[in-house]
């Protein structure tokens, strides 16, 4: 099958053309940075307008570039949430309004699930069910990834997200925005050894993550007037990732028959956060799968995979489909830790 693929639930506007047999016929992801750059971050009500703004021509980029029309597809897919209401709206309505025009089916996709199904786009051996550290500017979990629709969630963050771990902290340090590239760029003048800083809840019985220490740390360093920037981000990122390894470590104690370990997300981009998982991964005799880095941070070929993969499973949404700003993956385990854990 044929999918076309809409995703606009943060600053990237994007739209792709992928075929259920792993064939990227098309992709686009138009970013926002400079309209979001003078306010340190996403601004919703900025988003929102740009997506209105870029979407359209964006999608017929795509069908253009693939020479498909409209009719040609089999299904639309546009990513439900969990995201920036406004943007969510914006792009869901567009593919229902497409879905409409063109008499086809219509997906509504979570955004997550999207980053969870990525790493089976560009790696046919990959297969249910597996391991998943899912990394990103709003999340950071990991998911028993048992098939299309079913996820596990082993553990989640108590506040901050990996992401915004980065995020806050290249802010504090003037590094600008989007903060976790440009910290990971100074961290390569840095000494990783150089500032100490803590690892929050690791070594610990429970599975949780926690950034939000750390990121007071950063600033009590950068206050200090003791350090330099490229050392204390080379530490920041060597803390982060120390986090992130004692956590997965542990959440692989209590993933029998995962058949690999798997990261997926904005920060799986970082070469010292692959590094250290494809270690870990090697260490346990699992083969480790991480996407391309383009494929990591936010863009529709991924939101039209997980659509080709739920329309071939014969989940297809009604044009009633809520547009919805939470939506966990694993609602149970949501349910069970209380709201926002
Ligand atoms: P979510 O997917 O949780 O809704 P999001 O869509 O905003 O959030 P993504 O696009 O998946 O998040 O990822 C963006 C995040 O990834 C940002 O926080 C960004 O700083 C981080 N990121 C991107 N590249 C890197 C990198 N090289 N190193 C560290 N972090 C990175
Ligand atoms: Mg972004
Ligand atoms: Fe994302």
């Amino acid at each position: 099958s044929l999918i076309l693929g809409i995703e606009s639930s943060c600053d990237e506007t994007a739209a792709a053309l992928v075929t259920s047999d792993r064939h990227i016929l098309a992709q686009r992801v138009a970013g926002q940075e400079s309209a979001h750059r003078p306010f340190g971050g996403v601004v919703p009500e900025i988003a929102a307008r740009a997506h209105v703004e870029i979407l359209p021509a964006l999608i017929a980029d795509v069908l253009a570039e693939a020479r498909i029309a409209l009719a040609g597809v089999d299904a639309i897919a546009a990513t439900a949430g969990p995201g920036l209401i406004g943007g969510v709206m914006v792009g869901l309505m567009t593919g229902k309004g497409l879905a409409l025009a063109a008499n086809k089916p219509l997906i509504a996709v979570n955004h997550l699930e999207g980053h969870a199904l990525s790493p089976m786009l560009t790696d046919p051996n990959l297969a249910f069910p597996y391991l998943l550290l899912l990394v990103s500017g709003g999340h950071c979990q990991l998911l028993f990834v048992e098939g299309v629709g079913r996820y596990r969630r082993l553990a989640t963050t108590i506040d901050d997200a990996a992401g915004e771990a980065f995020d806050k902290s290249a802010k504090l340090l003037g590094l600008g925005f989007p903060g976790g590239p440009a910290v990971e760029k100074a961290a390569k003048d840095g000494d990783s050894e150089a500032v100490p800083l803590p690892r929050p809840l690791t070594g610990t019985a429970e599975p949780h993550f926690s950034f939000a220490g750390l990121k007071s740390a950063v600033l009590r360093a950068h206050d200090s007037g003791h350090y330099s920037v490229p050392d204390i981000a080379a530490s920041f990122q060597r803390a982060v990732v120390d986090c992130l390894l004692d956590r997965t470590k542990r959440a692989l104690t209590h993933a029998a028959g995962a058949t690999a370990l798997v990261v997926a997300g904005g920060v799986a981009a970082n070469q010292a956060v692959r590094g250290a998982l494809q270690a870990l991964a090697d260490a346990h005799d699992l083969p480790f799968v991480a996407p391309p880095l383009w494929l990591c941070t936010d863009n529709a070929a991924m939101i039209a995979w997980a659509g080709a993969l739920r329309y071939e499973a014969g989940m297809v949404d009604g044009l009633d489909a809520a547009a919805r700003a939470r939506w966990p993956l694993d609602p149970a385990a949501e349910k069970a830790r209380g709201a926002g854990v």
